[in-house]
């Protein structure tokens, strides 16, 4: 089963708020929770479901990446390879709100040192049909957040203005120890001071705030490989987003090719499809048939005598190219007869003269359908 939208499984908007989205999972977990659902398989699943959603959009660098690349994401999903366990939370915890620091510690626990880090961010950009055999060069324009240009994305007017936070000396993060009954719990959260950013800025910038970035239209080139299939992601390292309030490491843009439909072809990996219709006379008689193709050469289909609808013929060598270097994939012609919707009385006439000919005699039926069903067991 495709996995569902986690949005979707909270029934809530993309942009409801953190108090949202945990105002919307204490209801969903409340309604679901296995102790009100006893041998109830489906309402634990459902459970799980409603977890797993909110242990994401709860915390804001994992929905980032999920509003970015939804549930396919490069390096594999938030919870590894085995994806999400679920988490013991009982009727207790959810009135009493002692569910989150089970979520909160779930991502981030290594090491407690965040790394200072942009957001990556995806792209949609659809290539011509034709550009799958050469790849080449593109070019997209798009409004990206990129490092203030007015203080070099420091966030500071000066380039003294930029300190190295005193309270968590830099690392962004801190070590609280909570009690909690009689335990002593340790949880390792955003520095306070500095919101996580291991820096203050003493004279923010005019125009940036103090945020160290801007949005502005860039113009990005990139490269397509040639034999690039839908979906492929490109990735144009640390240029996504800045980091928060300036410093370490810009995140990195993916632009995610999709490939504008042909005319007439369908594409199967490295080889294409396509239908060819025929007249009577051109299958009876045999012909070929030239047509304009993607390589700017003619692809010539030769249909041979005795040819008839349903069957196909391949081109050798036409396609895509194949990985690897393995040369070029083939075109596999399907060919159909054309019967046309409206002819004249003349041809009609003509048609109907010729009929004794080619058509098949009323008694003889019996033995053509034995023969085609003969024919047809033979090529299986
Ligand atoms: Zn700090
Ligand atoms: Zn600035």
């Amino acid at each position: 089963m495709a996995k569902r939208d986690y949005y979707e499984v909270l029934e809530i908007q993309r942009d409801s708020t953190a108090a949202e989205v945990k105002k919307a999972f204490r209801t969903l977990a409340r309604r679901n929770h296995p102790d009100k659902n006893p041998d109830d398989a489906e309402a634990e699943n459902r459970f799980k479901e409603i977890q797993e959603a909110y242990a994401v959009l709860s915390n804001p660098d994992q929905r980032q990446r999920y509003d970015t690349f939804g549930h396919e994401q490069p390096g594999g999903g938030p919870f590894g390879p085995g994806g999400f366990d679920g988490v013991n939370i009982s009727i207790d915890d959810l009135f009493s709100g002692g569910f989150e620091s089970v979520f909160s510690s779930m991502f981030g626990s290594q090491g407690g040192r965040r790394s200072n880090r942009g957001n990556d961010v995806m792209i949609h950009h659809t290539i011509p049909f034709e550009m799958v055999l050469t790849g080449g060069d593109q070019e997209l324009e798009a409004k990206l957040k990129v490092p203030c240009g007015d203080c070099d994305g420091r966030g500071s007017a000066t380039p003294g203005g930029v300190q190295t936070c005193n309270i968590c000396r830099g690392a962004g993060r801190v070590t609280q120890h909570r009690k909690i009954g009689p335990f002593v719990q340790q949880v390792v959260g955003d520095c306070p001071d500095c919101r996580g950013m291991g820096r203050t800025i003493t004279d923010p910038c005019k125009s940036c705030k103090g945020g160290a970035s801007e949005r502005k239209v860039q113009k990005i080139r990139f490269a397509v490989p040639k034999g690039v299939s839908v979906g492929t992601r490109l990735r144009l390292s640390e240029r996504g987003e800045p980091a928060r309030g300036g410093g370490g490491r810009r995140g990195d843009l993916y632009i995610q090719i999709d490939i504008e439909d042909h005319d007439w072809f369908e594409r199967d990996g490295s080889d294409l499809l396509m239908a060819l219709p025929l007249g009577y006379p051109e299958l009876l008689l045999g012909t070929t048939v030239s047509l304009p193709h993607i390589d700017g050469s003619n692809l010539d289909i030769k249909v041979p005598a005795g040819s008839r609808p349903g069957e196909t013929i391949e081109v050798y060598g036409r396609g895509f190219p194949r990985p690897r270097g393995r040369g070029r994939g083939d075109i596999t012609v399907l060919l159909k007869l054309h019967v046309p919707k409206k002819i004249s009385k003349g041809l009609k006439r003509q048609i109907s003269e010729l009929q004794s000919e080619i058509s098949i005699e009323p008694d003889d039926y019996e033995d053509f359908v034995r023969g085609e069903a003969d024919e047809r067991r033979r090529s299986h």
